[in-house]
């Protein structure tokens, strides 16, 4: 462009960072090339803040979790095909969770993909990220970019919030607009996140069956937090003195040391409740689908949701709240000025009793000094370090043993302070969640996970030590995938299809970036290291050998694995121990 053009034109690359801005996106996260280069690099001139990661999946899950917790979306930006393909998955996994997020993904020249000529990575980007997300847009014309940006806010945060692709081609990239144009053209969503209230009748007979109930329960999900309802919800509990079970990502809406939390006494609480009040919580396989064990056969559930599709998922909903959980708990808050209704004290007394002794039996575990580590006694000694700095750290945990332990030993007592594994239960997401929370929030981060799960996006150490983030990564190294004892079942002296390995220094990984490494043995120099490492407020990482016949298969969803032959042991049930027990097949 000559300087007059410059003066009275603009290009893609600049709208569309313009209009990004202007929706209040501020960071991108991303890997960049063919044909996006010059517009990551205008958008970080302009004032976007870029974070260049080292794999479009983890770009992907750092943009959900920094829409998780700002609910606002983010941006990842990845290449053509390849590098579009890459993100895919992080793209399903943020839909399935419920995070906003907008993938853009460059593309190649439009007509010559659509004749399926050869292009370079040509690719039918829009029609292959259809499934994997709310909406699939591609952005044919300049002019068009405000109603794109504007979109795909919408639709990602709107409802049960969810991932946009939008597809830009170069042949778009190309393209140019004069100023006024432009200037005229950008606009943005009035309300990207309406309010919806539960109709009243809804209202009413949740209050009536919660009032028949001799043993409500609240479940909290993930919906809640993202709801952004921890203050309606607080005080429901605190009217009605009804027991609650977090789940995962709901941890710290209600903080874990309240008096109400079964977290400790899980099954006894869903066992017994014959009113279920779902704030945010999908019936899926992490809670049995709402029937069968662990559940008492004769519950029956009042669900609020804000999508409607979800109610009746998987058994009868009695009660469907539809709408968002905060006008919702404001209405129940509402009417329970009108007619107050408590949980009985002989409820609360069950939960108390039965939760204290669960805290008893696990308390010497996480309290031992026994070396080589378990689990336990390294999450009890980490646990020392989260509680002391509990207000400004943020947990990313991803791994079997390590996200099921972890979960249940470090307490949360803030909203959205925690980003795991998710509704899938994938790996590979805790690195690109860390750098998502640290850069979103400005917070430190703790990240703790398996060495199985850490080996998947084990690379973005390097990206944390590049932009210098607050983020200690912690790996509970017991030599594998589940455990390192496994053995080979066949002759051929390798290792077994579980081994990973047990005398690795996990923490130099970071050292070749420039970070501060530490390798922890014992209680005592978990707990000092992991303090020093956080304190320190840098890159920086923590080895923790565990034994090596640390943990359990599949964490606590063993019971997932398909069921061996009628008196044969499953393969992936043998371990060394057994071997030594002489349970031999
Ligand atoms: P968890 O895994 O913690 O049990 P899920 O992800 O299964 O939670 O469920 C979260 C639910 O919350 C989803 O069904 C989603 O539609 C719902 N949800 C998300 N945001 C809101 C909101 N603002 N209001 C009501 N429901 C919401
Ligand atoms: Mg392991």
């Amino acid at each position: 462009m000559t300087e007059e053009q410059n003066q009275t034109i603009t290009d893609t690359p600049h709208y569309l960072a313009k209009a990004l801005m202007a929706n209040g996106i501020r960071d991108m996260y991303g890997v960049v090339g063919i044909p996006v280069t010059d517009f990551a690099r205008i958008a970080q001139g302009m004032g976007m803040r870029y974070i260049g990661m080292r794999h479009e999946a983890d770009a992907v899950n750092a943009a959900a979790a920094e829409g998780f917790l700002n609910a606002r979306p983010a941006v990842a930006l990845t290449v053509s095909a390849p590098g579009f393909l890459n993100g895919l998955p992080a793209l399903l996994e943020a839909t399935v969770n419920g995070f906003p997020v907008i993938m853009i993904g460059g593309s190649s020249t439009r007509h010559i993909v659509d004749l399926n000529e050869g292009e370079y990575e040509g690719l039918d980007q829009m029609g292959y990220a259809k499934p994997f997300c709310k909406a699939s847009l591609r952005i044919d014309r300049i002019e068009d970019i405000p109603l794109a940006v504007a979109r795909a806010v919408h639709i990602a945060s709107c409802g049960r919030p969810g991932a946009v692709y939008l597809d830009l081609p170069d042949d778009t990239v190309a393209q140019m607009l004069s100023k006024d144009a432009a200037k005229a053209n950008l606009w943005t969503p009035a309300d990207p996140q309406p309010s919806m209230p539960p109709s009243r009748a809804s209202v009413d007979a949740a209050m009536a069956l919660l009032r028949q109930a001799k043993h409500p329960l609240m479940v909290i999900g993930k919906g809640a937090a993202i709801a952004r309802a921890e203050k309606e919800i607080r005080e429901f509990i605190g009217k009605t003195d009804i027991p609650f079970q977090p789940m995962s990502m709901a941890k710290g809406v209600v903080p874990d040391d309240d008096p109400h939390s079964t977290a400790s006494c899980r099954s006894l609480a869903l066992g017994n409740a014959d009113v279920v009040l779902l704030v945010g919580a999908r019936l899926n396989w992490m809670l049995s689908f709402g029937q069968g064990k662990p559940w008492n056969s004769q519950v029956r559930f009042i669900q609020i949701d804000i999508d409607p599709e979800e109610i009746d998922n998987a058994r009868k909903i009695d009660v469907p709240m539809v709408g968002d959980i905060r006008s919702a708990m404001m209405m129940l808050n509402g009417a329970l000025e009108e007619r107050p209704f408590t949980a009985s004290e002989e409820w609360l007394g069950l939960i108390r009793k039965a939760g204290a002794a669960n805290k008893a039996k696990f308390a010497a575990k996480e309290r031992s000094e026994q070396v080589p580590m378990s689990h336990f006694n390294a999450l009890g000694a980490i646990a020392k370090v989260y509680d002391r700095h509990h207000e400004d750290l943020i947990l990313a945990n991803e791994g079997a043993n390590s996200l099921d332990d972890c979960r249940n030993i470090i307490a949360m007592r803030e909203p959205r302070r925690r980003l795991d594994c998710g509704t899938w239960g994938v790996m590979g997401c805790g690195t690109g969640y860390a750098i998502g929370a640290a850069v979103a929030t400005g917070r430190k981060v703790l990240y703790i996970g398996g060495d199985s799960a850490f080996g998947f996006d084990g690379m973005e150490v390097e990206t944390a030590c590049r932009y210098r983030l607050p983020i200690t990564f912690v790996v509970l190294n017991n030599g594998g995938i589940y455990r390192g004892d496994f053995e080979n079942l066949g002759t051929d002296g390798d290792p077994s299809p579980l081994t990973l390995t047990y005398e690795a220094h996990y923490e130099t990984m970071i050292e070749a970036f420039g970070g501060e490494g530490y390798y922890a043995t014992t209680p005592e120099e978990t707990e000092a290291m992991v303090e020093r490492a956080v304190m320190s407020g840098r890159p920086s990482f923590v080895h923790v050998q565990l034994a090596k016949y640390a943990g359990r298969e599949s964490g606590n969803i063993g019971s997932l694995n398909p069921k061996p032959v009628v008196g044969a042991l499953a393969a992936s049930e043998v371990t060394a121990h057994d071997y030594a027990q002489g349970a031999r097949m």
